[in-house]
């Protein structure tokens, strides 16, 4: 169907007095006494465009309503009213998809509660037309800015055999049936699909690390599932996991990668999106704008977990989990940190082995391992990182330590035997960064279809 998007009608002054044909879903009908307007909106740009109909024309403007799908066409002139923006004199209005009068988005005002409800139509809500073009910017940004440093784009396996993290977390894979015949569970397995236990992956690092021991600077982008049983807003089922992992790097060299990345990733942002953040900082977070400005131009602080724990001991905070060395940070720490004490972006840094993946580097101290979590205001962790563990033996050590079987880590352990390297990566959530620069506050609202404990539409 020949049409001029939207966006490219408020973009490109040339089109001004000539005949355009445009199409899309009409948002507002209103009525006056000779004229009527529409308001419609065709998903490339967050501003409607107005469509002006004189009355005495031939167009009937009873079947224009709310939620109709139209191919709008006419002449393309300055707005009536002095805004500087443009609007069109139908000509012809063809009425391509009629809407009945139950459609659900005729609200002025709906709850994002509500919309939730509505994932096949919120995405036709200004809201989300704009969550979506940033996250869409926020993807291309991501590779843009590993491209442009000679990343390799590299895809890793989504059913794994092996459990990097937490086999809690691990979506079984299966092709058994509920009716089987097996009695234990290592029958039950070993006559599964793959011959043996398998599960759906909750990080690619460990294969990601097999292409940097080889490629040198890897990311990967794809899916992740956690079968994360909790109800927090952000945490999700499955989403969205960019992992680079670069060989020859330390944990300052993680850091400093992991800064530039995000502060590329708000610049393109800014130049890409400005409408969508007017619009989040005027209706979901005031402030966001100048939030994101620090972001950009200031250096992200540094801090050891070690002093971390001594911060929060002693703020003047009743805290629901009490804070000792040795404990894990919980949001309601990680914000403290993050919103009270520094009031930007915090990478906290070596981390005590016993809460940490068996993977990180072992610190000279005996008792950290050169982990960093970056943590935001609004959010907390955006970020986990660290340097991996290059030395065989004391990989080995941890593994037994933590109970592994090292034999589903063969291939993970012979990088440590074939020319071994420091080496080391993070991987930051989708949904999380796009969360940030919306300052959307429920991870629910930055994906299509979120997938959580017991919701799975
Ligand atoms: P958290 O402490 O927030 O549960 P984590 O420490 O389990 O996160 P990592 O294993 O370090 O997370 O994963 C790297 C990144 O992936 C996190 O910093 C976060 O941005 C993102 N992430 C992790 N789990 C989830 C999830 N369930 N939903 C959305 N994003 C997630
Ligand atoms: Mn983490």
């Amino acid at each position: 169907m020949k049409h001029i998007d939207i966006a490219e009608i408020f973009k490109n002054s040339s089109l001004i007095n000539t005949t355009v044909t445009v199409c899309g879903w009409i948002r507002t009908a209103r009525d006056s006494k000779n004229m009527a307007f529409l308001e419609i909106n065709d998903g490339t740009s967050l501003k409607h465009l107005q469509v002006v109909i004189d009355k005495a024309s031939e167009i009937n403007v009873a079947n224009l309503k709310s939620g109709c799908s139209v191919k709008v066409e006419g002449i393309l002139v300055p707005a009536a009213v002095n805004t500087g923006s443009v609007e069109i004199n139908a000509t012809q209005i063809t009425l391509l998809g009629d809407c009945p009068g139950d459609y659900p988005l005729q609200k002025k005002k709906s709850t994002l509660e509500f919309l939730r409800t509505l994932p096949e139509l919120r995405l036709r809500t200004n809201t989300f037309n704009a969550v979506f073009r940033v996250r869409s910017v926020v993807s291309s940004a991501i590779h843009n800015f590993f491209q442009s440093r000679n990343f390799v784009y590299i895809n890793t396996p989504l059913i794994t055999g092996s459990d990097c993290e937490g086999a809690g977390e691990m979506f079984r894979v299966t092709t058994n049936g509920y009716d089987h015949p097996y009695h234990s569970e290592e029958e039950y397995y070993a006559n599964d699909f793959f011959g043996k236990k398998a599960g759906l992956s909750v990080s690619g690092q460990l294969e990601g690390e097999v292409a940097a021991m080889a490629m040198g600077k890897i990311y990967t982008f794809g899916p992740t599932f956690r079968a994360e049983n909790s109800n927090t807003p952000r945490h999700l089922a499955e989403f969205w996991h960019v992992e680079p992992e670069v060989a020859f790097a330390e944990l300052p060299d993680v850091i400093e990668l992991a800064e530039d990345m995000v502060k590329y990733i708000v610049n393109t942002v800014f130049e890409k999106c400005p409408t969508e953040l007017d619009f989040f900082e005027r209706f979901f977070e005031k402030g966001l704008k100048e939030k994101l400005k620090n972001v950009a131009e200031s250096k992200f602080e540094v801090l050891e977990y070690t002093r971390a724990i001594e911060i929060l001991k002693s703020a003047d905070v009743d805290f629901k989990y009490p804070v000792e060395w040795g404990c894990d940070l919980q949001t309601e720490h990680e914000r403290y940190i993050t919103e009270q004490v520094f009031k930007k972006p915090v990478f906290v840094t070596n981390y005590p082995k016993a809460i940490k993946s068996f993977y990180m580097k072992q610190n000279a101290d005996g008792k950290t391992v050169a982990a960093t979590d970056l943590l935001v205001p609004g959010v907390g962790e955006i970020i986990g990182g660290s340097e991996r563990e290059a030395n065989m033996d004391k990989l080995l050590k941890a593994m037994e330590d933590k109970g592994m079987s090292i034999d589903a880590y063969q291939d993970y352990l012979a990088l440590r035997k074939y020319g071994t390297a420091p080496h080391g990566g993070f991987g930051l959530g989708l949904e999380r960064i796009v969360m940030y620069i919306t300052g959307m506050s429920n991870i629910r609202d930055v994906i299509l279809y979120p997938r959580t404990v017991g919701n799975l539409r």
